[in-house]
């Protein structure tokens, strides 16, 4: 999904084309990464006076019901991602810290798959957490820099 399939796809639906659902794809597409409210919020209040996050809510719910994004919950709280292009089953690595993903092929479904008498599967979410590479390292530079401060 990209800026202009989801325009398009507003439109199919018959929503219309504002500057601000414009911005905030846009802003979506820019980060490719997870986003809270907040983060939105943040980005757009000095070019939109007055935007509420009840604004940003609704048009966040309804590009998830589009399909155009894609959210989960991260720490307690409801993040959002463009939804991935690809029609190919795939799951994600999520990092704590940027909110960055990336994929994985591997499906635990394909190894122990779960079935249930008189339960029909159709789908399934399976993520994993964790720190990407550059977050995971900061982190470890952390620690260090606390381990060599000497205690008083
Ligand atoms: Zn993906
Ligand atoms: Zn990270
Ligand atoms: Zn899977």
């Amino acid at each position: 999904m990209n800026v202009d399939q989801a325009m398009n796809k507003l439109k199919e639906e018959g929503y219309k084309h504002t500057d601000k659902r414009l911005d905030m794809l846009q802003l979506f597409s820019d980060e490719s990464r997870y986003l809270a409210a907040k983060d939105v919020l943040e980005a757009l209040h000095d070019k939109y006076n007055g935007l509420s996050f009840d604004t940003i809510y609704r048009n966040l719910s309804l590009f998830t019901e589009l399909g155009i994004l894609e959210a989960t919950e991260l720490d307690g709280e409801k993040k959002f991602r463009f939804s991935c292009s690809t029609d190919h089953h795939h799951h994600h690595l999520i990092c704590l810290d940027c909110g960055k993903t990336k994929h994985i092929h591997e499906c635990p479904m394909d190894h122990s798959p779960i079935y249930s008498e008189g339960f029909k599967v159709i789908g399934h979410k399976f993520e994993v957490y964790g720190y990407c590479e550059e977050c995971g390292k900061l982190k470890e530079d952390i620690e260090k820099a606390k381990k060599t401060i000497p205690e008083n």
